[in-house]
């Protein structure tokens, strides 16, 4: 088939004095080749947590995966042993982060890392890896290459560095590459341009990607699906055009209002949605959207809806589409 990660039911929880926090609770999507997921909430919504998830890098404790499975070329990544793990972890999925000093070495020359992820992944020997080291910040924008290879990562820009830690990402050929926020530290400009870069590598590679953002406007160009996520749970998932085109959740379509427009007067307030997330521990049997939401009816105080499923395989979690009820 042509699904490469497929993710069931995903729960993750996090133990704290207050009590249990369930930042994943239930999550599920597909991931097929070449494709680009993008997905998108609030600070908190579990996006990351999801993507860690994916990865098993949950700090345990306090972290738990309490349930599901991520399927991986047919295998269950949750169920792997370590040292199979580690091979799949930044040789055959790579991620990226905000900060490319989480995963650059500030006293390590780029040649040094590059080479070592490039002989470690590749089995190259140390010339042909420096060949290819130099060959992969030429294909992310890195002029003067053969020099700046040997440069450390403090003597790059932010959006810079942050090419070098692209290159670092796909210089194991990984299948599929998870981004999160990936420019979100990085002025406008400098975005579009990564962005675009991380698609075109993509694109050449044939690499799949999680693109995970805060901000739906990063990723309205860039992706072929969308998973929104609320409160620990996908709450819409569609074809981009599709939700942008006709948003179903009101928790997406606020989420649209909110991404600034190229016409915004400067005067203009830029919409935001009322009210803050839910504290997701102890969270009652409801839709958790409710207290923000402009549509809540009586039976999303008391009852979390079941997906309803449309064409394409769009689906919404919402009262207002029919939904049967779920026990969770
Ligand atoms: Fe709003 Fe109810 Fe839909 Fe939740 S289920 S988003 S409260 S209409
Ligand atoms: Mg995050």
């Amino acid at each position: 088939t042509d699904i490469i990660l497929e993710v069931k039911n995903l729960r993750t929880q996090f133990r704290t004095d207050d009590g249990i926090v369930k930042a994943v609770d239930g999550v599920s999507f597909t991931l097929h080749r070449g494709e680009t997921l993008g997905i998108v909430g609030e600070s908190g919504s579990g996006k990351s947590v999801t993507n860690l998830s994916i990865m098993r890098l949950i700090p345990s404790p306090p972290g738990k995966i309490v349930a599901g499975e991520v399927l991986f070329d047919g295998r269950d990544i949750l169920k792997l042993k370590k040292e199979n793990l580690r091979d799949i972890r930044g040789n055959r999925i790579s991620m990226i982060f905000q900060d490319p000093m989480t995963s650059l070495n500030p006293f390590l020359r780029i040649s040094t890392q590059l080479i070592e992820t490039i002989v470690l992944h590749q089995g190259l020997s140390k010339p042909a890896a420096r060949e290819k080291a130099i060959e992969m910040l030429k294909k992310v924008g890195i002029p003067n290459a053969e020099k700046r290879v040997d440069n450390y990562p403090h003597q790059f820009s932010g959006g810079m560095r942050q090419r070098v830690m692209i290159a670092m990402a796909l210089s194991c050929n990984p299948k599929i590459l998870i981004a999160d926020e990936p420019t979100t530290a990085l002025d406008v400009t400098i975005q579009a341009q990564i962005l675009e870069l991380m698609q075109e590598l993509s694109a050449e590679l044939g690499t799949a990607q999680i693109l995970i953002t805060h901000d739906l406007g990063v990723v309205a160009g860039m992706c072929d699906n969308i998973c929104v996520m609320y409160a620990g749970r996908i709450v819409e998932k569609a074809n981009a055009d599709e939700l942008f085109e006709e948003p179903k959740h009101p928790y997406t379509r606020g989420l649209i209002k909110s991404v600034p427009r190229i016409d915004q007067k400067k005067h203009e307030k830029l919409y935001s949605i009322k009210g803050q997330p839910p504290n997701l521990i102890d969270l009652p049997d409801c839709c958790p959207f409710h207290p923000r939401c402009e549509h809540a009816m009586e039976i999303c105080r008391s009852r979390y809806p079941a997906a309803t499923e449309f064409e394409g395989g769009r689906s919404v979690n919402c009262w207002l589409y029919d939904a049967k009820e779920v026990t969770l």
